[in-house]
C-alpha cells in the first residue's frame, strides 16, 4: 500500500457494519440513516425517472451535475445565501458529501499543505487530507461543563489555540456545522471569529453542512459562505442522503462561486466523471416538490427536525435515566454520551482493542443488545483519549427502536 494510505486501517464503518452483521445487536444506532421510509414522494420521484419514457433517462448525463438537478439546488440555496448561484458553474453534483469533500480537499491539498481540522471530526478528513499530501493540524472542542446538564453548546473552540494554528503553510480550515457527532451549531461569533483568521492568513473553509436541515428551535443554521467576503473563500458541502433521508442514493453537493469550484471539477472529472442520472433525476424532481410548498409547514427541511426532535428527548431521557450522562445535541441525530458511571456494570478486561470506548461499545453491543459508534474514531492519534469515555447513538430511528432501546437499558440496570 502506499504509504500515503497509512496503515490501510478498516475504517470504524467498515468495522462497525460487519459487528452490526455479526452480533446482530436487537437496535442498530451506529451508523447514522434512517431505519423507516424516506417520504413518499421523493420514492416515487426515482421509480418515475427509472421508467420515464426518454429513451436517454437511464444513460450518461453532464459530468458536472444533472441540468435539472443543478437548476433545483441553485433554486434551494439561493435565498438562503442571499446571491443567484449559477447552476453551471457554481455548482457540482458529486457521489454523496464524500466526494465533495474529496474532491475539495484532493483539488486544493498540495504535499506539505496545512489543513486545520476541528475534533472530533467526520473520521474521512483526516484520510482525505493525508491522501493529497497534507498535513491536518488538530484542535479538540473542550467541554466547558461536566455536571448538570450539558448541551453541545458547551463544546467550544480554545480561540488563542486555533488562531495559533494558523501560519503561512495553511491552506484551508474544515468546520463541520451542524456538527458530527457532537451536534454543534456553531453561532455567528464563532464562525466569525474563524471566517476573520481565514482571511487574515488568506485560508480556504471547507464548510460541511450536511446536517443544515435538522436543527432542533430555537437554535438556527448559519451559512459560512454568507458572512462578509467569506464567498470568495468558502466551498460548501451538502448531502442529498441526509436531506431527504435517502442515505443510500449517495448523492451529494459542493457549492461555491466558480473560481473555486474548477479544482473540484478537475478532480471530479477524472475520478467518477458523473454521477447517476435516475437519481439526480429524482432528487431535482423531489427538490422542486418541496420547493413549491416552502412557505408552508409542510417543508420537509423544516418538519423533519420537527419530526425527529421527540427522538431526541426520548433518548436523552432514557440515556439519562440509565446511567449515561448525554450531551444534548443542538442539531443533527446524534447523541454522544459518557458512560463511565457505567463502567463496573461491564467487564472490559476480555475486550482487545486498544481504546476503551471500542471496547465499551463492543460489549455493550453484544451484552445489552445496542449497537453505538466509539467517538474515539472521531480523534487523531495523540487526542483519541479525548473521545473514550464516551459512546455516540443514533437517534433517526422508528419509535419503537428507540422504545426497545429504553427497554434494554432498563433491564441491564
Ligand atoms: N459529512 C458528514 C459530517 C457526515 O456525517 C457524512 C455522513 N453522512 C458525510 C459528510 C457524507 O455524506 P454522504 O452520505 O452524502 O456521502
Ligand atoms: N455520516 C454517517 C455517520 O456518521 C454515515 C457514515 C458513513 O457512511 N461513513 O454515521
Amino acid at each position: 500500500l502506499p504509504a500515503r494510505y497509512g496503515a490501510g486501517e478498516k475504517s470504524v464503518w467498515v468495522e462497525y457494519i460487519q459487528l452490526a452483521a455479526e452480533y446482530k445487536p436487537a437496535v442498530n444506532l451506529g451508523q447514522g440513516f434512517p431505519d423507516y421510509h424516506a417520504p413518499d414522494h421523493v420514492l416515487k420521484a426515482l421509480s418515475k425517472a427509472a421508467l420515464s419514457e426518454n429513451p436517454l433517462a437511464n444513460q450518461y448525463t453532464r459530468g458536472f451535475g444533472h441540468p435539472k438537478l443543478v437548476q433545483s439546488i441553485g433554486k434551494l440555496y439561493s435565498p438562503l445565501i442571499s446571491r443567484d448561484l449559477d447552476p453551471q458553474n457554481e455548482i457540482l453534483i458529486t457521489v454523496g458529501a464524500y466526494e465533495a469533500l474529496y474532491s475539495a480537499i484532493l483539488g486544493y491539498v498540495d504535499e506539505g499543505d496545512e489543513v486545520i481540522v476541528i475534533e472530533p471530526f467526520f473520521d474521512c478528513y483526516d484520510f482525505m487530507i493525508k491522501c493529497a499530501g497534507g498535513v491536518p493540524r488538530f484542535i479538540p472542542l473542550k467541554q466547558k461543563k461536566t455536571s448538570g446538564t450539558i448541551t453541545s453548546a458547551d463544546w467550544v473552540l480554545d480561540e488563542k489555540e486555533l488562531a495559533g494554528l494558523f501560519n503561512s503553510k495553511t491552506k484551508m480550515i474544515i468546520v463541520n456545522t451542524p456538527h458530527n457527532p457532537l451536534g454543534k451549531v456553531f453561532t455567528m461569533e464563532e464562525l466569525t471569529f474563524i471566517a476573520n483568521l481565514c482571511k487574515k492568513h488568506n485560508v480556504l473553509c471547507l464548510s460541511d453542512e450536511v446536517y443544515e436541515w435538522m436543527v432542533y428551535e430555537p437554535k438556527k443554521h448559519i451559512r459560512m459562505a454568507t458572512l462578509p467576503d467569506m464567498w470568495e473563500r468558502t466551498i460548501t458541502v451538502g448531502s442529498a442522503g441526509k436531506t431527504f433521508s435517502v442515505t443510500g442514493w449517495k448523492i451529494g453537493w459542493a457549492y461555491a462561486n466558480p473560481k473555486l469550484m474548477r479544482n473540484l471539477q478537475v478532480v471530479h472529472q477524472n475520478c467518477v466523471y458523473t454521477c447517476c442520472t435516475p437519481i439526480q433525476e429524482a432528487i431535482s424532481e423531489a427538490l422542486e416538490y418541496e420547493l413549491a410548498r416552502r412557505d408552508t409547514s409542510d417543508y420537509y427541511m423544516k418538519s423533519l427536525a420537527r419530526e425527529i426532535q421527540p427522538k431526541r428527548d426520548f433518548l436523552i431521557k432514557a440515556l439519562t435515566e440509565n446511567g449515561f450522562n448525554p450531551t444534548i445535541p443542538e442539531a443533527g441525530y446524534f447523541v454522544v454520551a459518557d458512560w463511565t458511571k457505567l463502567a463496573d456494570k461491564i467487564d472490559l478486561s476480555k475486550e482487545s482493542d486498544q481504546y476503551k470506548d471500542y471496547r465499551f461499545t463492543k460489549k455493550f453491543a453484544k451484552e445489552v443488545g445496542v449497537l453505538t459508534i466509539p467517538p474515539s474514531a472521531f480523534y487523531s492519534k495523540e487526542h483519541k483519549h479525548l473521545g473514550e469515555n464516551y459512546a455516540r447513538f443514533c437517534f433517526i430511528k422508528k419509535d419503537e427502536n428507540l422504545a426497545l432501546t429504553e427497554k434494554l437499558l432498563k433491564e441491564w440496570n
